[in-house]
């Protein structure tokens, strides 16, 4: 894959690995599982300067770029999941300021998102309306120059460390299919975090619960109707780059059973001398292989405006996620017992990658928008 990066991607590549061994890789020891965003992870981030690929050069980044922002969360990912996530959701929450926001808004809150001094998130999933989004509930009504929004989002990513949300609602004077996206601010009396989600491996994720939050009108992002779109066109940058994180864990799951093969001697050979365990780290490595040949693909079509950037961006993330959990699943049988003791590589790794099947749009889904680009021709 590296043949294809030009040299400015090829030097980011580097610079993000060391980023990730040098800084995070110590921090990733000291913090441990954790289910929040803390200080350090979030003064890191920020000084790494890797939210900054996510924004336009008017608004503190270098510019928006998915190859970028792939080549970072491929690098993040295998060493440190809550930082891959932190990076992921600064864009998930920034992105539609981009896409909607007007200059006061792209002012006030882009700049900080991109520097990281603002945490953001993305609030679309509801307890009633997971794959089915527009199916959602909660609802945003115009009352005395306002809008107050009742209801409830789970699963949010990051939310109870988050600064911003962008939330999706439904506006009844917009007619009954009409959603509208708002910018929420932490402290906005009605924005409360009704409980925090435990989750198999770390996550800040939670469920909100809007209580007549008072929203000002200036906080709408666009027009009213603009949301459901909004909320579409941002996954569409999003979605690849959760193929590359998921490459970025199957690469490093690859790394420590390849290693582990070697030195591990059974029946008087190291276990890699065996044709069942070194056809497994050739099968491995030819997924994990294919897989990111797909995510970069699709994030350089997103990047040159390819109207087919959303059909391989699904392909991007089911093929990505899913080789990722095959080439992790075999690392650990690779590892045998040591595979499932808590704390190894392999054994967090594999509790990290499960929910990148589900999130932003399941497998299923994904197979769903494939099938109806092709039949669309
Ligand atoms: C770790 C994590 C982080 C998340 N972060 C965020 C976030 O920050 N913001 C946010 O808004 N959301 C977030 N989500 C929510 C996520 O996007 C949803 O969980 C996901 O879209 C699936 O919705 P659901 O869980 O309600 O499952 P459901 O939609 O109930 O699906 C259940 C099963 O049915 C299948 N299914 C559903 N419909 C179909 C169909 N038409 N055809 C075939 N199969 C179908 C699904 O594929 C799945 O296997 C997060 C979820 C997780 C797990």
């Amino acid at each position: 894959m590296e043949t294809l990066f030009p040299p400015e991607i090829q030097a980011l590549k580097e610079e993000c690995e060391r980023y990730a061994q040098e800084e995070l890789a110590p921090l990733a020891e000291k913090l441990g599982e954790i289910d929040d965003v803390p200080t350090e992870l979030r003064d890191s981030l920020g000084r790494s300067g890797l939210y900054r690929h996510i924004f336009p050069e008017e608004y503190g980044g270098y510019g928006t770029s998915a190859v970028k922002i792939c080549v970072a969360r491929e690098a993040l990912a295998g060493v440190y999941g809550p930082a891959d996530t932190t990076l992921a959701m600064q864009g998930l929450g920034g992105y539609p300021i981009v896409l909607k926001g007007n200059e006061e808004q792209k002012k006030k809150y882009l700049p900080r998102i991109a520097s990281g001094e603002l945490l953001s998130t993305f609030c679309l999933t509801e307890p009633e309306a997971g794959s089915d989004v527009s199916n959602l509930q909660t609802s945003a009504e115009r009352k005395n120059g306002k809008f107050v929004i009742n209801g409830r989002k789970r699963f949010i990513s990051n939310g109870f460390s988050a600064d911003v949300a962008v939330l999706f609602a439904r506006t009844p004077e917009g007619g009954a299919r009409s959603i509208s996206a708002f910018i929420l601010e932490k402290g906005m009396k009605g924005f409360n975090v009704a409980h925090r989600i435990p989750l198999m491996a770390s996550h800040d994720i939670v469920e909100f619960e809007f209580k007549d939050l008072e929203v000002p009108e200036e906080n709408l992002l666009g027009q009213v109707g603009d949301g459901y779109k909004l909320s579409m066109h941002t996954l569409d940058l999003m979605r690849m780059s959760v193929g590359a994180a998921a490459v970025g864990m199957g690469k490093r799951a690859l790394k420590e059973a390849i290693a582990y093969s070697k030195k591990r001697v059974q029946f008087g050979s190291p276990i890699s001398s065996f044709q069942g365990v070194s056809f497994k780290l050739a099968e491995m490595a030819t997924d994990i292989e294919t897989a990111r040949c797909v995510v970069y693909l699709a994030a350089a079509k997103k990047d040159k405006g390819d109207p087919q950037a959303s059909l391989y961006s699904s392909m991007a993330k089911m093929q990505g996620t899913e080789a990722a959990f095959r080439c992790i699943d075999q690392a650990v049988q690779i590892h045998g017992g040591v595979g499932v003791v808590k704390g190894s590589p392999v054994e967090r790794l594999y509790r990290e990658i499960r929910p990148l099947r589900i999130y932003e749009g399941t497998t299923e889904i994904q197979k769903l928008i494939i099938a109806s680009h092709l039949l669309k021709g």
